[in-house]
């Protein structure tokens, strides 16, 4: 061990690696660490890197000499560095060897208040399953921006509408550090803009095991406009969303190079980042020396979109001359293609003029798989891409879902945590260890001793809401006695709702004010009381969103809600963990299906919270019975049926939600809810946790398509010239197919089928023949191969034999493009051609 006097030295350097780590736990111990730093700042910002840039250099090695830090940084630096050393799933599965790296791009990352790039669901998505990726091990580099004001802070002002405030991000105050060249030179690097190359400089952030890389350019050589574009996340018109996706999407992928990287796999975490399928294939053009087409053929079979919006309207679209007017130039001297052909990447009609160009559409044309975040998302998803994929029916068009997740270990109560512990050590299901389930761990504690963590936890929310809401008074402008009584009016033995989320019509933040006298009467019941907190920004350019929180505003002002309705400003990160962590219930009530998933629900399971949300997203397949409650009754509804839904909110919570709450035994306990909690921690904690959807992406995507990638790639591009040329032959020879015969024969319980077929120039091992049947009642959809028999000149025969018992009218015969040929079918060559 190292004499005493040398210690400070080395522990200095590990706080600044804890400060920088943006996978660290917010263990009560680590809390304690930082508190001791500076307790001030740390409660204010929860920003370590900040807490340590500003501590005079004398104090904090006075601190490093005193037993107590000492011990405490010990304690921290040991847990973090165990974690980091355990064996990882991905280690234990062998998979090493069979991938060398996965690029994640994403617009926004939610991983830390300290690093305030996001805005909120999309960006939550991004940040939990980078740290679950580090905890398991899945060698992810993530691309991003690093936005200079981020997203609008919200201020309440006291007319009760929302300010929206735009304080810098000082770089210098995050923890991120510039990513330098092997050299150690901060990288700097050029991209065209119409008239002028502009530079992109480059940062990193680490997540545990894996790096986050975020762009910015606010470089001084560029001109203001250009230093603007990594200004306001979701800010600015139309032709600044397409310089920002273009930094993004160009200049993230030659960022990634620039670092060093040769990921197999592109992960597109949504439509933004879809240039960068560009910027792949130029940059393998260029190495491998193929043409454009050649290039696309053999990156996208490692390149991976994720869809996340439930509405055509949420895709980004640009006007062609705008697309135009960026990337004519790329277009032709980089790609190597015309501006017409890049054009038709982005269209569902290549030709026409007027449609606009769509991201989505770029990305799933540069794709080798999409998928959706929900089950009901894969459904919704398949009818709005259906028109890229014409004459193929709904459910083959290639749109399959990955469920998101939570990070468990980012929302789960520190101090809930410390409780488990003390009862059964480390191995908690959250830790990732993969030893215990939560079924096994509930199995170990009474009734008493869940609600118990449940009150101290609805406690410490309290207390929460009560500092917060006296610092925005005062920051408003309050009067002292204002101050002193604000919160006043919450109870910690209240039944405690949370409400919290975008306020944007779509997801109907006031469903629960359509009584609101019904509301009043709920909230001030004389024996059941209940008490509501709410939470949310409206985009500043949504007047509708933001008429809807003034609603809210005036509602809890009013005298006879008696402050048990609590808005609290700045919906952020810190304060989603605080309620999530210490509500009964959260409410959710989206019009079905515009909520793709969300994830805030996800949140309040392992902290034994419940869910009463809309039958919409993830909770569409979540939900049971017994575990919470759902509104709607599984169908979409126009506007005029929210009445219906709120009349159903109502009753749910004053027959139900209510009564079950304060139902208590001789221990004042309810057994009837803590029984719901259980059967909701237990079902629902794991399979709505990041950790099962990042080994989903590796399992079922990450794995496959890198292989894919890899064997197109493989012999000088071999495999991928042989596709994109038998895609061009296909498509050009396409309308020669053509049915010349159909013959069925039935005999006992099997139909003989014969089909003759004029090919012209397609070869018959180019196509597969099939017999489809539509789903019918309980009877699925049936595709039936057919073979083919024989082959004469221009003609073909193909033959099948198949059960009786559908009748042959329910089937029709079809050609598509053989899977044989090794191309992704429908989604890489949609072809298909119906017997008439
Ligand atoms: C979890 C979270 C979200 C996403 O919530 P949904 O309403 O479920 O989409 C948004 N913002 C913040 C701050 C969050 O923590």
């Amino acid at each position: 061990m190292a004499p005493a006097s040398e210690r400070p030295a080395i522990t200095a350097e590990m706080l600044r690696q804890l400060a920088f780590d943006q996978s660290i736990r917010w263990s009560s111990q680590n809390d304690d660490l930082w508190e001791l730093i500076d307790n001030e700042l740390w409660k204010l910002t929860r920003n370590p890197s900040l807490v340590l840039s500003t501590v005079p250099e004398q104090t904090l090695d006075a601190l490093l000499q005193r037993a107590d830090c000492h011990r405490l940084l010990e304690g921290v630096v040991q847990a973090q560095q165990e974690k980091l050393a355990r064996p990882t799933w991905f280690a234990g599965q062998q998979f090493s060897g069979k991938l060398t790296g996965i690029a994640y791009f994403s617009m926004e990352y939610m991983l830390s208040e300290a690093l305030p790039i996001y805005s909120g669901g999309l960006g939550n998505v991004a940040g939990d399953q980078l740290k679950a990726a580090s905890d398991l091990g899945v060698p992810v580099t993530a691309v991003g921006m690093l936005w200079q004001h981020g997203y609008f802070r919200q201020g309440i002002g006291p007319d009760g509408r929302q300010q929206e405030l735009y304080p810098v991000n000082d770089t210098r105050q995050m923890p991120i550090e510039p990513l330098r060249d092997a050299s150690g030179t901060p990288l700097r690097l050029a991209i065209h803009l119409p008239g002028v190359q502009i530079w992109l400089r480059g940062w990193q952030a680490i997540v545990g095991r894996n790096r986050l890389l975020l762009l910015d350019t606010n470089d001084p050589a560029n001109p203001p406009v250009a230093r603007l574009i990594t200004s306001e996340l979701y800010g600015g018109d139309n032709e600044m969303r397409l310089r920002q996706e273009l930094v993004l999407g160009i200049g993230g992928w030659r960022l990634l190079e620039a670092a060093g990287l040769q990921p197999d796999v592109l992960h597109l975490n949504d439509g933004h980042a879809a240039f960068a399928v560009l910027e792949r294939a130029r940059s393998y053009m260029t190495r491998e020396e193929v043409s454009f087409a050649v290039a696309l053929s053999a990156t996208r079979a490692g390149n991976l979109f994720t869809t996340h919006t439930p509405v055509e309207a949420g895709f980004d679209r640009f006007p062609a001359e705008l697309v135009g007017k960026y990337l004519e130039r790329y277009a032709e001297y980089e790609l190597g293609i015309t501006l017409q052909t890049l054009l038709a990447m982005g269209r569902k009609q290549a030709q026409d003029p007027h449609e606009l160009f769509n991201m989505a559409y770029l990305a799933a044309r540069g794709c080798g798989a999409i998928n959706a975040v929900s089950r009901l998302h894969g459904h919704t998803s398949r009818l709005i891409f259906r028109e890229l994929f014409p004459r193929w029916p709904v459910p083959e068009v290639p749109i399959a879902h990955v469920s998101n997740g939570i990070h468990l270990p980012t929302w789960v109560a520190p101090d809930a945590e410390a409780h488990w512990q003390q009862l059964h050590g480390d191995d908690l299901p959250w830790r990732g260890m993969g030893q215990v389930s939560v079924n096994d761990l509930l199995a170990r504690v009474d009734d008493r001793w869940l609600w118990q963590i449940r009150q101290h936890a609805r406690n410490d929310l309290l207390k929460f809401v009560r500092s917060h809401l006296a610092r925005s008074l005062a920051v408003h402008g309050a009067s002292p006695a204002d101050i002193e009584v604000a919160g006043s009016r919450l109870h910690p033995e209240r039944l405690t709702l949370g409400f919290a989320r975008r306020f944007a019509t779509y997801k109907r933040p006031n469903l629960l004010l359509h009584d609101p006298e019904r509301l009043v009467r709920l909230l001030t019941h004389p024996c059941h009381p209940v008490q509501l907190l709410v939470a949310g920004k409206a985009h500043p350019a949504d007047r509708a969103g933001q008429a809807l929180l003034s609603e809210w505003q005036q509602f809890a002002a009013r005298a006879d809600v008696d402050g048990r309705v609590v808005f609290l400003e700045d919906y952020d990160m810190r304060i989603a963990r605080h309620m999530v962590q210490g509500v009964d219930v959260w409410l959710n009530t989206p019009r079905r299906p515009w909520e793709a998933s969300g994830t805030s629900g996800m949140k309040v399971l392992a902290n034994g919270g419940l869910n009463l949300s809309q039958l919409d997203g993830w909770w569409a397949e979540a939900y049971a019975a017994d575990l919470g409650w759902a509104v709607g009754d599984g169908l979409e509804h126009d506007p005029e049926h929210d009445a219906a839904d709120a009349e159903q909110l109502y009753q749910l919570l004053e027959e139900q939600v209510v009564p079950s709450f304060y139902k208590r035994d001789e221990h004042d306990v309810p057994n009837a809810w803590v029984k719901r909690m259980r059967r909701s921690m237990g079902e629902l904690v794991e399979r709505f946790s990041a950790d099962r959807t990042v080994r989903e992406y590796t399992e079922r995507y990450y794995l496959p398509m890198a292989r894919a990638y890899r064997q197109r790639w493989a012999q000088g591009s071999a495999l991928a010239s042989a596709l994109s040329h038998q895609a061009t032959q296909l498509r050009s020879y396409w309308h020669e197919l053509d049915f010349v015969e159909l013959q069925w024969a039935s005999e006992g319980d099997v139909h003989h089928v014969r089909v003759r077929l004029y090919l012209g120039n397609i070869k018959p091992e180019q196509i597969a023949v099939q017999l489809f049947a539509e789903c019918r009642g309980s009877e699925p959809a049936d595709i039936h191969p057919l073979h083919l028999r024989l082959r004469d000149g221009a003609f073909a025969v193909f033959e099948g034999r198949l059960s009786t018992h559908r009748p042959h009218a329910d089937y029709t015969a079809r050609v598509v493009a053989s899977a044989q040929l090794g191309l992704a079918v429908p989604l890489e060559l949609p072809l298909i051609h119906w017997q008439r």
